[in-house]
């Protein structure tokens, strides 16, 4: 354990940091207070799929994940949100929502960060040689948006040998089971329309905050209306996803942002290649406070010029909602491939 901490910890943090393991990790006080590493610049050669500016991120992220994420910045061990969570899940990348860690991999190293033997999938995750403070280290960054995460070493349990060190901060948690996660809490639901219900699936899915997704359909006036009845455009339903969401880690106007960045709402009954008017842009309300944000919103886009046409998305109240044939349900998830919204 010693050893572990004495890679991870650096400069004048080392001396806080063995301090605090030799207390016991009972109270974190002043004397543990690890100064933030300098800011580690990303690679101008570097090209990632998620991109924003600098006061984009600061805006995106907490203080806490921003310093960590775009300053490589380091947690006080013992201090993470996640270094004891033992729930079954997933671990995304709070910047992107890119899968990285499952807790199948998940086990405790005793150095006071969130510990894995192994990633969800190599081609996430972004290594990087790390020189810093006279140590050669193994940085850990997300493949997708550049977020540092951690290091990696080489002191983990047999048989790999991997030992994945990363900052809850750079973490956000899917539990498997939504109602664990969100005991005590009360969640909001929304709902959306925005083309083919696959894809618009997916990348609610992958918003931080969101619970849960289910693809069905809404708006018509058919019950119990079938996948081949609503494609057949008689039914008025149209393609809906119902999203269950913490509203204390996600507004109903993060969504809505969300909501008109994956599609065209400017294109009537149809997106892209799919033409009819269970593909038309909508969303069903829940409340009037949402119906509120959401004239908002198409009021302040339209304001912006922020489409050369103009918005046709409808605000309509939520009626039934006709959940989606079981093979519906997370396409994309099961089958893999994605498709252009
Ligand atoms: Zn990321």
């Amino acid at each position: 354990m010693k050893t572990a901490l004495f890679l991870l910890l650096s400069g004048s943090a080392l001396l806080a940091g063995l301090a605090y393991a030799l207390r016991g990790h009972t109270s974190p006080g002043a004397a543990c207070e690890i100064p933030s590493p300098p800011t580690i610049p990303l690679e101008a050669s570097m090209e990632f799929k998620v991109v924003k500016t600098d006061a984009e991120w600061k805006a995106f992220l907490t203080p806490e994940q921003y310093r960590v994420m775009r300053q490589g910045g380091t947690e006080r061990p013992f201090t993470g949100a996640y270094n004891d969570n033992h729930r079954e899940g997933v671990y995304l990348c709070p910047g992107c929502g890119t899968p990285l860690f499952a807790s199948s991999t998940k086990y405790d190293h005793g150095s006071g960060w969130p510990s894995f033997t192994a990633p969800i999938d190599p081609k996430n995750l972004l290594l990087l040689e790390d020189p810093s403070y006279g140590m050669h280290r193994t940085e850990v960054r997300c493949a997708v948006c550049g977020a540092h995460l951690g290091h990696l070493f080489d002191d983990g349990p047999a048989p790999s040998g991997l030992h994945y060190c990363i900052n809850s901060a750079s973490l956000e948690f899917k539990p498997a089971d939504p109602a664990t996660a969100v005991a005590g809490r009360t969640l909001e639901t929304a709902a959306f329309a925005a083309g083919c219900f696959w894809g618009v699936q997916s990348r609610f899915d992958a918003i931080p905050g969101v619970v849960e997704t289910t693809v069905g359909y809404s708006g018509g006036a058919a019950e119990h209306p079938s996948y081949k009845q609503v494609c057949s455009d008689a039914t008025g339903h149209a393609e809906t996803v119902q999203v269950e969401y913490d509203p204390a880690r996600i507004t109903y106007a993060q969504l809505l942002d969300a909501f008109f960045k994956m599609h065209d709402p400017t294109t009537r009954d149809r997106q892209g290649p799919d033409v009819g008017s269970q593909y038309r842009s909508a969303v069903f309300y829940h409340s009037e406070e949402q119906k509120r944000e959401a004239e908002a919103k198409i009021a302040e886009l339209e304001k912006a010029g922020t489409f050369k046409r103009s918005i046709v998305t409808q605000v309509l109240p939520a009626g039934p909602f006709w959940p989606a044939e079981e093979y519906h349900q997370k396409y994309y998830q099961k089958r893999g491939g994605s498709c252009a919204l």
